[in-house]
């Protein structure tokens, strides 16, 4: 079944590439034609249904590189979630992974929960049983006993330990491979946030298993030392990437080159919250923190969005807030549509699935009112989304 989606504006794919008086027709789950709507006439059958947005854009479907469906974003996710049962929890999912499609999120990467239940419900999506976006799934964070997010059930201490968790990790369908190369924030009790968890033979294990498996690593790394053996290890991306030390923060520059030169992606993390984040970890160290973000953009270190959605005050419904982030960082709206859907399909190794509007690619695409190239805020009018040619109409959008 053909779908055509005319709109004021296109945008087809990097660098904010796009074309006005644009059209997208899509066939099942594919893009079979994007650019301007009068070729599209042409390849369009009489009778196709069509969909007309004239003071509207089309862009690509957005990605949210980190989140965590099974964590609520309260105030205690970590309580919440030891109090919620694994049936009642996965009904939560599902209530999350759809304010998520709401807000034009078509693909996440779900970078650690219990007991495989992200994967369960990734299937649920892909088989069109519930509405969500494309789900990547980590399954089971490695981590230390006791060591950070220990609670997701992935403790290992030796190096065969390591490949053993890696592997169930494959067997049970993780579609990405995590691993805790420091301590967090919000695991009580846990290693401090700078501290390495792993040495560099065990992250070396980790990589070793996953890409035999042909899957990605994703390395969560706060403090430098955990960074650096993460960098060291073969990692393909950077979770966080703070560089804090002790005290204060502890930046590399050899590390850094080696982080662009490899082209290791960076995803910060940043919370819709992170103006409150701010506030509470004191606004000089959170200039700080932030600075240190540019400071990699401006050495050639690629970056993408995520939203750490599920820990406290990262809520589910609000990605345009955590995208600000990287205009309070001087980005411009264009390349901040870069880093949610090209940039990021290319960190997760999807690029030729999805990220932008082209022939073959995933019909993944969300229809804003206004043009979000050159004002961010428009991405909060989303009218429709497709998802895997699916059609999804946002609660609240105007029919
Ligand atoms: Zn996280």
């Amino acid at each position: 079944m053909d779908l055509l989606i005319t709109a004021g504006t296109v945008v087809t794919g990097a660098k904010g590439r796009h074309v006005r008086d644009g059209a997208v027709l899509v066939r099942g789950e594919t893009v079979v034609y994007a650019g301007h709507r009068s070729e599209a006439g042409a390849r369009t059958a009489p009778g196709t249904p069509t969909l007309s947005f004239p003071d509207a854009t089309v862009l690509p479907g957005l990605i949210d590189c980190h989140v965590h469906l099974a964590l609520d974003a309260g105030s205690d996710p970590v309580g919440t979630l030891h109090a919620t049962d694994d049936k009642d929890l996965l009904l939560a999912m599902a209530g999350r992974a759809r304010r998520l499609l709401d807000c034009g999120v078509t693909t996440v990467r779900d970078l650690g929960d219990r007991a495989g239940l992200a994967a369960r419900l990734r299937d649920a999506v892909a088989a069109g049983v519930l509405p969500g976006p494309r789900i990547l799934s980590a399954t089971t964070p490695v981590t230390r006993t006791g060591g950070h997010c220990w609670f997701f059930g992935g403790e290992a201490d030796t190096e065969n330990a390591v490949r053993d968790l890696v592997r169930r990790n494959v067997a049970g369908g993780a579609d990405v491979i995590k691993v805790m190369a420091t301590g967090g924030g919000i695991t009580k009790g846990g290693p401090p946030i700078w501290q390495a968890q792993f040495t560099g033979t065990e992250l070396r294990a980790v990589v070793e298993e996953a890409h035999a498996a042909a899957l990605r690593v994703a390395a969560h790394a706060h403090g430098t030392e955990g960074i650096a053996a993460a960098v060291a290890a073969g990692v393909d991306t950077l979770e966080h990437c703070t560089w804090i030390a002790e005290d204060g923060f502890d930046v590399r520059e050899d590390v850094v080159a080696v982080i662009a030169e490899r082209g290791i992606h960076v995803c910060p993390a940043a919370s819709p919250d992170w103006r409150g984040f701010a506030e509470r970890f004191g606004p000089r160290r959170a200039d700080e923190m932030f600075a240190r973000l540019r400071w990699m953009a401006d050495r050639g270190v690629r970056l993408v969005a995520g939203t750490d959605a599920g820990v406290a005050h990262a809520v589910f419904d609000d990605f345009v807030s955590s995208l600000e982030f990287f205009e309070h960082i001087g980005f411009s709206p264009a390349e901040i549509i870069d880093l949610a859907t090209t940039e990021a399909a290319e960190a997760l190794g999807i690029a030729a699935e999805t990220g932008l509007l082209a022939p073959g690619h995933r019909a993944d695409l969300l229809v804003v009112d206004g043009n979000p190239l050159t004002d961010l805020q428009c991405l909060r009018d989303v009218r429709l989304v497709l998802a895997g040619g699916r059609r999804h109409l946002p609660s609240g959008a105007a029919a």
